[in-house]
């Protein structure tokens, strides 16, 4: 499959970056490692003007510590994510999230930011022409129906990112600079919960840092997935938790995020005692849609994704005590 024509732009510093996304706006495409970019433009799925490669830009790929948080660069690849022992350590959800996506060669290029901004998927969405040829322009491909769920007034693409559920997990936030300003917003605030337009980003702006604060209690996270092929697959359900234990032990909380659940990773909080567990995990079944517009069937995902909550809780309880 080939590129659609486009004129390619490569800013030498985030503020030129911010300058080309100001003059251009909607017809601009940010590319960092292309993974996901470079596919939708060969499936038509978008055909930009211009396409501004970030990929290069030094000052974004940089991982930054200090007392209170870690900070890492939009730029930063996945495969850096999964391999930085401070990472492994203290944030073990994020790295085994980072170490479970797709394959190596993708992971080499693959970016954070990239991961957290892609779009969401439906096997009526993003595939080749030759294979939706003949059926009807589905709500995310500008049409008036869904072919996943027949009569529905809306879309049930689903979210697959990985590193979503396990940065919220740590209660992550990111940086989005546009031309002359800058905001910082909980990760979870960039997304919309809708499957036509999942991502709340503006045109304008630009993903430049993730910032996780440093736990203050002893806790433990874990990150688990479901796919087809372990060497390559996007999750068809994930859990990321977090546990951690007041310092005089006495009170457990745990924050749960549950991923390919629906246009958005979602949160379920609570305390984390074993009859609370058993409700969070069935908290979990609840909010995920088990609509069949991926690789397995709904019903069976979204029992999973129950499993998979379970499983993630259990893992995360152990990595405290191996703290203690
Ligand atoms: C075979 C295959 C398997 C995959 N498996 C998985 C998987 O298991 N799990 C998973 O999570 N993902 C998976 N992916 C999806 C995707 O490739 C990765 O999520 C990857 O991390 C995307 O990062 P990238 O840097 O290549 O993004 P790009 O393709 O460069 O960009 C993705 C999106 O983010 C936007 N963007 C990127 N950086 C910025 C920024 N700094 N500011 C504003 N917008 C930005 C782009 O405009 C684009 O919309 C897979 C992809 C492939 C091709």
């Amino acid at each position: 499959m080939r590129l659609p024509p486009f004129q390619y732009l490569e800013p030498i510093n985030v503020e030129e970056a911010l300058s080309m996304i100001a003059t251009h706006k909607e017809k601009i495409k940010i590319v960092a490692g292309g993974t996901e970019v470079l596919n939708h433009m060969k499936l038509r799925l978008i055909e930009p003007a211009f396409v501004m490669n970030i990929g290069n830009l030094p000052s974004l790929d940089r991982v930054d510590i200090n007392d209170t948080e870690i900070v890492i660069g939009a730029n930063t690849r996945l495969k850096d994510i999964a391999r930085a022992p401070l990472v492994n350590k203290r944030f073990k959800a994020i790295s085994e999230a980072a170490s479970q996506v797709a394959s190596p060669t993708i992971t080499n290029m693959a970016t954070v930011g990239g991961n957290l901004l892609q779009n969401t998927r439906c096997m009526y969405y993003d595939q080749s022409g030759m294979v939706l040829n003949g059926l009807e322009r589905c709500h995310k491909r500008g049409g008036t129906v869904c072919l996943a769920v027949k009569g529905s007034n809306r879309c049930f693409s689903v979210y697959q990112g990985d590193m979503a559920p396990a940065l919220i997990a740590f209660d992550a936030r990111c940086v989005l600079e546009k031309k002359g300003s800058t905001r910082t917003v909980p990760i979870t605030e960039l997304f919309t919960g809708t499957g036509i337009t999942p991502l709340a980003i503006g045109a304008d702006e630009l993903l430049t840092k993730i910032i996780i604060p440093k736990p203050k209690t002893l806790c433990g996270s874990a990150y688990r997935k479901l796919r087809l092929r372990g060497s390559v697959d996007y999750p068809l359900a994930s859990a990321a938790a977090f546990v951690s234990v007041t310092n005089d032990r006495k009170d457990t909380t745990c924050r749960l995020v549950i991923g390919a659940a629906g246009a958005s990773p979602k949160v379920i909080d609570g305390p984390s005692g074993e009859a609370d567990v058993e409700k969070m995990v069935q908290r979990a079944y609840e909010q995920t849609e088990g609509v069949n517009n991926l690789q397995l069937p709904g019903a069976y995902r979204r029992k999973m994704v129950s499993v998979l909550a379970k499983r993630a809780i259990a893992a995360a309880m152990d990595g405290i005590k191996e703290g203690m």
